[in-house]
């Protein structure tokens, strides 16, 4: 059966307050309240942007939904997770304080800011999901203890995926370190000796125990590595690296596999939004300031991850003739992460646009 998305046009350049309103008319128009009941723990995921990045979706986006959520007696949260890269976003500690800098602070958005995967980003549980890759995946923990999650995406292109959108935001956005080291690393990590200053850090923090000193630097027995991305968490130099070019299929089908896996025991307590204002060519991950590449079109709202995922690449590609993946991305193709959750049972590729 299609999914409806629902869908709120806005002009190219609307304010904040502008975005923020309709995002609550899209919640009233698609019934988003019947996710939420009295006394839920409801986890309101968002992208608080890197350090110089300046198109993430804007707080007072955040702030709608806690009213929502709050007005349907829910008690509402904002949620992330550690970033496996180094920057502003790589532990909780960081990611609050720069989330509270952001905008998204208790005062500000009227609900805390909780790290879904804990302090250094491995407070993880193992959901089984049967995929085609996959039996289990590793997601961050409280999101599991949460009764319902409203998805807070804003969608741009990806130099690995194509597009990150919902499903990205999901399975990229909730995995726990080891879910998202699963997703992004065929390769094992390394050590660049030049920038490594054997501070033991990584030694002592290896669960396997396979990293040594050897001459002026630590070194990575990588046959035994798991790839679980405790070194890279916890060097303060940025000396351990690894690889993130595996291949662009597989990682957009784990990404959807991962994805499953959070919405998995809560298909009817989700529902998603996509923010489609300020949408660049790479991610809000990006540590720099980059220009939009489409012009404003509006938001988004469905229960359905994939159809929204769908309509934003319609609905971008009816706006400037190539879909906002092809344009960032022309060499890769955004549809496997698609496809794939429609084929392990997350959601349709069919959906009616409901325009309010
Ligand atoms: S990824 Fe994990 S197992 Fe591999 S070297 Fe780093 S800490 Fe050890
Ligand atoms: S944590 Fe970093 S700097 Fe310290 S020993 Fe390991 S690689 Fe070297």
């Amino acid at each position: 059966m299609a999914a409806k998305v629902y869908f709120a046009r806005l002009k190219n350049g609307s304010t904040p307050y502008e975005q923020a309103q309709k995002t609550k008319e899209i919640f009233d128009a698609a019934g988003a309240e019947k996710c939420i009941s009295p006394g839920d723990f409801v986890a309101i995921k968002v992208h608080v942007g890197e350090k110089n990045n300046i198109t993430h979706m804007h707080p007072e986006i955040a702030r709608a939904v806690v009213e929502k959520v709050k007005e349907n007696e829910g008690l509402p949260f904002l949620t992330e997770t550690s970033t496996l890269y180094k920057g502003e976003r790589e532990n909780a500690i960081k990611h609050i304080m720069h989330a509270h800098r952001r905008g998204f602070g208790i005062d500000q958005v009227g609900a805390p800011f909780i790290m879904a995967d804990g302090l250094a980003g491995n407070t993880e549980i193992e959901v089984e999901i049967n995929g085609e890759l996959n039996k289990t995946v590793k997601i961050a923990r409280e999101i599991r203890l949460a009764d319902a999650m409203v998805i807070i995406s804003h969608p741009t292109g990806h130099m690995l995926t194509a597009l990150g959108a919902c499903i990205k935001n999901l399975g990229m956005g909730l995995a726990s370190r080891m879910g998202k080291m699963r997703q992004h690393s065929s390769m094992k990590p390394t050590i660049k000796e030049s920038k490594c200053r054997l501070c033991g850090k990584c030694i002592e923090w290896c669960p396997e125990n396979i990293i040594e000193e050897r001459g002026s630097s630590a070194f990575i027995n990588s046959e035994k590595c798991i790839g679980c991305g405790e070194c890279l968490a916890v060097c303060r130099f940025g000396a351990v690296e690894y690889n993130f070019g595996r291949d662009s299929v597989i990682v957009q089908k784990e990404m959807a596999e991962h994805a499953y896996g959070v919405i998995k025991g809560k298909e009817d307590k989700c529902f998603f939004i996509n923010v489609l204002v300020n949408m660049t060519k790479d991610c809000d991950c990006l540590d720099k300031k980059q220009e939009k590449i489409i012009s404003d079109i509006g938001i988004l709202g469905s229960f359905d991850p994939v159809a929204i995922d769908k309509a934003t690449l319609d609905l971008t590609a009816e706006a400037n003739k190539r879909n906002l993946a092809e344009v960032s991305y022309g060499k890769l193709n955004a549809m496997h992460q698609l496809e794939h959750a429609a084929r392990i049972g997350m959601g349709s590729l069919e959906y009616t646009l409901v325009e309010i």
